[in-house]
């Protein structure tokens, strides 16, 4: 028997950054939402743990480690550990969102992984639990359970559910390099050495109220991204990458999350459409279509 689930990535709407806490974690106040581009994890019983990764279309799945570090392999231990069973299990992942990109691609194989061995092994995990599991294994973890859109406190793990009256569509473009969530949080501690210690504590008021009424173009003018100095400073060719997004887009255009996945929030799928065609013409490689929210990881087939 194998259980097949199905995780989205995350963009954050705003994504503000606090200073460092001693344990080492930024504070954060984040609203994400759950876009429509998707990892699937199988999975079933194994004598021993054993992940594998495939790529989904066009996907550059080569960083992905196939060892202890792989998280969806972390979470499979981390579940059958909270249980005190001793059980192992054949993880297959099939990746629709492009790696180390800021879409939180891992955190959907993690939280995928989460509810497909519960589902697999009927071991009625709860809610609650599952979501403090998560939590450990990593900050976008939680979200990648509940999806739609969604508040983010602590260090993005404390997750509560946004209503959300709207549909957005998304112009998604990633690059062939990754960056590295850890090195890109560095770069902004190095930027931003003096940090007030309550800025980060502002409710998302804008953003929440833009949610609230489904309005588009309120969501695009509030959107924020304090990421975005530190990333563009490890790799400054990016910001010509967003003017020639930008130039090619009717749209409100940012870097996703730690980057340099760069996004842009257009009025509707015709627009992203059209966005896409203008960008491969002009000679971008991989552009994505998605739309927002999306559901967190679901069950697609029992087989
Ligand atoms: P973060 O979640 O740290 O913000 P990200 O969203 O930019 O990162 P991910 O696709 O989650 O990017 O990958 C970050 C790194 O995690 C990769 O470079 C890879 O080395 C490692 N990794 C571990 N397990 C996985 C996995 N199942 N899928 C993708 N990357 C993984």
């Amino acid at each position: 028997m194998s259980v097949t689930v199905r995780a989205p990535a995350k963009v954050n709407l705003a994504l503000v950054v606090g200073r460092p806490r001693e344990d080492g974690y930024h504070p954060l106040n984040t609203v994400y939402q759950a876009i429509s581009l998707y990892d699937d994890v199988r999975v079933s019983d194994a004598e021993d743990w054993v992940v594998s990764v495939h790529p989904i279309g066009e996907v550059d799945v080569s960083v992905v480690p196939l060892d202890d570090s792989n998280i969806a392999l972390r979470a499979g231990r981390a579940l059958v550990a909270h249980h005190g069973l001793e059980l192992a299990a054949d993880i297959v992942i099939h990746k629709g969102i492009p790696v180390a990109g800021g879409l939180a691609g891992g955190s959907a194989d993690a939280a995928a992984t989460l509810v497909a061995l519960d589902r697999l092994w009927d071991l009625r995990t709860t809610d609650e639990d599952l979501l403090a599991i998560a939590g450990e294994l990593g900050s976008d973890v939680p979200f990648a359970l509940i999806g739609g859109s969604a508040h983010g406190l602590g260090h993005g793990e404390l997750v509560s559910p946004l209503s959300d009256h709207g549909s957005y569509w998304w112009v998604v473009v990633p690059s062939d390099e990754g960056l590295s969530t850890p090195e890109v949080y560095r770069e902004f501690d190095r930027l931003q050495p003096d940090l007030d210690p309550t800025a980060h504590q502002a409710d998302p008021v804008a953003l929440v109220s833009a949610l609230q009424e489904g309005d588009p173009d309120a969501l695009a003018t509030s959107m924020r991204n304090d990421l975005e100095d530190a990333a563009l400073s490890l790799r400054p060719e990016l910001a010509e990458r967003i003017a020639l997004v930008q130039a090619h887009c009717d749209a409100k255009v940012m870097l996703s999350g730690s980057g340099p996945t760069i996004l842009g929030i257009v009025a509707s799928q015709e627009d992203a459409l059209d966005s896409r065609a203008a960008l491969l013409e002009a000679g971008f490689e991989v552009v994505h279509v998605a739309t927002g929210p999306v559901a967190g990881a679901h069950v697609v087939e029992y087989a």
